[in-house]
C-alpha cells in the first residue's frame, strides 16, 4: 500500500510540475486519484467483509482473529500474548482464543480476557467458521482447517516444503495462507523474523542443555584440588542459531571452534570471542543467497567431515546448527567421526528434524551411544515456552499490524514480504514451488 500511495502522489508532484495553470492542476489530482484507486483495488483483493458479516452504526468492524490450543505434539508455544492480545485490540481486531491456549506458556486466561481477548472453548465451531485470519505456532491438522470459512487466512510456522497434505487442505478449504519461514530475510521483516526469534532460543539452550549433560565443567578453574580446563565445544553452523550457542558457551567460560561454509560469517564468528575453522578449500564451493547457504555437494561434505574429524575427536562438546532451507540437514558427523569422541562428550542435534548433522540422533530423545551423548534437539523453543511465545506473538503482530487499517485486513500481494510468505490466496497456491515441488 505505502508503494500504492507513493506512486500515486508520484504522479500527482510529476503533473503539478509540469503545469501552474490552476485547471491543469486539478485536472492532475483527479488522475492521480484515479489511479491511487485502481490500484488500491488491485492490491485489496483479498479478505473484503464476508458478506455474512455486518458493519455496525456505518463503523467497519475489524477482522476476527482466532488464537487456538495448538495441536501438534509436544507443542508448547501461544501464537498471542496478553501483550500482542491488547495492541491487536486497539487496532480494532476482535481476538478470540481458545481457553487454555496459553496455559502451557504461563499466560492465563483471565489475564487474556483482561487484555481484550474473548474465550471461547477449544474447537468450538462458530469461533472458527467466523474468523477472518487463525493466528497459529504449528499448522491445525487438515481436519481442523475444514472448519475455517473459505477465503479465512492462516497465519504460522506452516512447515511449508514439500508439504502436500497442507498443499491439498489449502486447496480444498479455499484458504489464504502466510508461512513465516519464508519471509523474506530483509531489513523491514526483522521484526517479523520467526525464524531467527525462536533459532535465538534453540541456540541458547542447546548449549544448556550441553553442560547439563556433560561430564565436565565449562569454565576453567583454579582450585585447591588443582586448575581445570575449561571444555571445548564445537559449533557447526554459525546462523542466528550457531552464533547464540557460541555467545552462550562463551559467557559460560567454554573455548569455541565454528565451523561454517559462508567465509562471511567468520568476522561475526570471532567478534564473539571463538576460532573459526575455514571451510575446506575446493572448487565447488557451496554458493549462497540471500544469506543462506545453497547445498553443498557429496565431495565437499566429505572434505569437510574429514576436516572436522580431528577436532570432534578433541571435543567435549558439539552443537550442530547447519541447515540448507528446504533441504536436508548436511551430514557432518558420521558413524566413524562417533567412534573417535571420547565417553561423555555430548552431541546436540539442532537440525535433527531435518534429517540431522550427525548420525544416530533421534528426535526428541537422548542416545547414548558408547558413552557419547546424543541429543535430538528438534522442539528447543518449546522448552523456554513463556520468552518463545512472547517473541513470537510480538513477530505476528509485527507482520500483520500494516495490514491492518481502513476496517480490512488488506495484504498488498505486490510487496515482496507478503509475497515471499503469502503461500496460497483463497485456494490458488502461489509457492507451488516450495510446497510440491517437482510436481509441474
Ligand atoms: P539456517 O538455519 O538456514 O542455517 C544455519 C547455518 O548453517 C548457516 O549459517 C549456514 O551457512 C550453515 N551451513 C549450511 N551448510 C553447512 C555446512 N555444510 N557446514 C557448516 N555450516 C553450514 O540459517 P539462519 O540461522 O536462519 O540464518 C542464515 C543467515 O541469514 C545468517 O547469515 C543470518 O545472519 C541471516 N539473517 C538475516 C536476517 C535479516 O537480515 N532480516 C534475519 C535473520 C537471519
Amino acid at each position: 500500500m505505502t508503494a500504492v500511495v507513493a506512486m500515486a502522489d508520484a504522479v500527482r508532484t510529476f503533473d503539478c510540475s509540469k503545469s501552474h495553470a490552476a485547471e491543469d492542476r486539478t485536472l492532475s489530482l483527479a488522475k492521480a486519484s484515479v489511479v491511487e484507486k485502481h490500484l488500491q483495488k488491485r492490491c485489496r483483493l483479498l479478505f473484503r467483509r464476508p458478506r455474512n458479516l455486518s458493519w455496525v452504526g456505518g463503523i467497519p468492524i475489524l477482522p476476527n482473529l482466532l488464537i487456538p490450543v495448538e495441536s501438534a505434539a509436544g507443542e508448547t508455544r501461544v501464537a498471542a500474548s496478553p501483550e500482542t492480545v491488547k495492541k491487536f485490540t486497539a487496532l480494532g481486531c476482535r481476538v478470540v482464543l481458545e481457553q487454555g491456549a496459553g496455559l502451557a506458556s504461563g499466560y492465563l486466561d483471565e489475564t487474556y480476557s483482561e487484555c481484550g481477548a474473548e474465550l471461547v472453548p477449544v474447537a468450538d465451531a462458530s469461533a472458527w467458521s467466523q474468523a477472518d485470519a487463525l493466528l497459529c505456532v504449528q499448522s491445525p491438522t487438515a481436519d481442523a482447517l475444514g472448519r475455517l470459512r473459505s477465503g479465512a487466512l492462516l497465519v504460522g510456522l506452516l512447515a511449508p516444503y514439500a508439504n502436500s497434505e497442507l498443499d491439498g487442505a489449502l486447496k480444498r478449504c479455499g484458504l489464504s495462507a502466510m508461512a513465516l519461514e519464508l519471509l523474506p530475510r530483509i531489513s523491514r521483516a526483522q521484526s517479523a523474523d520467526a525464524l531467527s526469534s525462536q533459532a535465538n532460543i534453540a541456540g541458547y539452550k542447546s548449549v544448556l542443555l550441553a553442560s547439563a549433560a556433560l561430564d565436565r565443567y565449562f569454565p576453567m578453574l583454579m582450585t585447591a584440588a588443582g586448575t581445570v580446563q575449561p571444555a571445548r565445544v564445537v559449533v557447526l553452523g554459525a546462523g542466528v542459531a550457531g552464533l547464540q550457542a557460541v555467545a552462550t558457551a562463551r559467557r559460560l567460560g567454554a573455548v569455541v571452534y565454528v565451523s561454517d561454509i559462508r567465509p562471511a560469517v567468520k568476522e561475526q564468528v570471532e567478534s564473539l570471542g571463538a576460532r573459526f575453522i575455514d571451510p575446506p578449500e575446493m572448487e565447488d564451493k557451496p554458493a549462497e543467497s540471500g544469506g543462506y547457504a545453497k547445498q553443498a555437494s557429496d565431495a565437499f561434505l566429505a572434505a569437510q567431515r574429514q576436516q572436522l574429524s580431528d577436532q570432534l575427536a578433541e571435543a567435549d562438546v558439539a552443537i550442530c546448527t547447519a541447515q540448507v532451507p528446504g533441504r536436508r540437514a548436511p551430514r557432518l558427523i558420521s558413524e566413524d567421526m562417533l567412534d573417535r569422541m571420547r565417553p561423555g562428550s555430548v552431541v546436540v542435534d539442532l537440525a535433527v528434524a531435518q534429517g540431522g548433522n550427525c548420525a544416530d540422533t533421534v528426535p526428541s530423545e537422548t542416545v547414548d551411544r558408547n558413552g557419547v551423548k546424543l541429543i535430538g534437539a528438534n522442539d528447543l523453543p518449546c522448552t523456554v515456552p513463556n520468552h518463545a511465545s512472547a517473541l513470537y506473538a510480538r513477530n505476528l503482530l509485527a507482520l500483520l499490524q500494516p495490514t491492518l487499517s481502513d476496517g480490512q485486513l488488506t495484504l498488498d500481494t505486490e510487496d515482496e514480504l507478503i509475497a515471499g510468505c503469502l503461500i496460497s490466496q483463497d485456494g490458488t497456491i502461489r509457492r507451488s514451488d516450495v510446497l510440491t515441488p517437482g510436481a509441474n
